[in-house]
């Protein structure tokens, strides 16, 4: 393996998802806000606590959970984190070894790449949630099992009862597939809004496929890095939020 190339490719991809910014009306580009540096949103500053109250209930439950043989083979479980009131809420497959060993989604280089999409959509990881479809780690990040599914969607079906999002962003096929209730392929199923039936007498949530970042990482090239800015560009403009154009040079 050319060590050099994946490395120089692990950079530009993160320069691709990290070289946008928001255009002022005038025209004039303006930086986006620093994770370092959190100016608090919109959502942030109206978080509900009977839902912050909720979403605490159901992690609990997760961390005592030993409903399907996962939960003895985890070093922590990872219920899933973010703002009780997030507009989009991002699902992914399951913990991988960075996110067993912290209790927390979305922390490896998966993760990682995930922060610089939501930076992209001028948006800072606490504006979301992110969660996954299983919440302790398979071994060796194998593809979860039908029994395992059954047992521990539950868990997330309550976490998106709560928080309500406007969209679901799923990511990788594993996650598109579950919510769906369907065998498409990510191929399929990307770029285009379907419904996530949350339940009887409930509005169905939009929900964008796109594929999961772990999966970019493998599959560098720019035509995979477009696409899931094309899928993520829809979900802003049906969100009404502004679309960051990526900078110059
Ligand atoms: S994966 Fe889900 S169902 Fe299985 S033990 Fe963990 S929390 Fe429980």
């Amino acid at each position: 393996m050319d060590i050099d190339k994946v490395v120089r490719q692990h950079l530009e991809m993160e320069q691709f998802f990290s070289g946008f910014a928001l255009k002022s009306k005038a025209g004039a580009t303006e930086p986006q806000q620093q994770e370092d540096n959190p100016v608090p949103s919109e959502a942030e500053g109206m978080a509900d606590p009977e839902k912050a109250a909720e979403l605490e209930k159901v992690a609990e439950e997760v961390h005592q959970c030993r409903k399907c043989g996962l939960g003895s083979l985890r070093t922590n479980a990872v219920p899933g984190e973010g703002n009780p009131n997030a507009r989009i809420m991002f699902v992914g497959e399951g913990p991988g070894a960075d996110e067993d060993a912290q209790g927390r989604p979305f922390v490896g280089r998966a993760g990682q790449l995930l922060d610089k999409v939501i930076k992209a959509c001028g948006l800072k990881r606490s504006d979301v949630f992110i969660g996954n479809i299983l919440k302790c780690r398979p071994p060796e990040n194998r593809d979860p099992r039908a029994d395992e599914i059954i047992n521990c969607l539950p868990y997330l079906q309550r976490q998106i009862e709560i928080i309500e999002p406007e969209i679901i962003v799923a990511l990788g096929a594993h996650a598109a597939r579950t919510l769906l209730n369907t065998t498409k392929s990510i191929g399929q199923l990307r770029g285009q809004f379907h419904e996530y039936y949350a339940g009887l007498g409930r509005p169905p949530i939009k929900l964008m496929a796109t594929y999961h970042t772990a999966y970019l990482l493998r599959n560098y090239s720019q035509e995979n890095r477009r696409r899931v800015w094309e899928d993520m560009k829809k979900v802003l403009t049906e969100l009404d939020l502004p679309i960051p154009e990526q900078a110059k040079g």
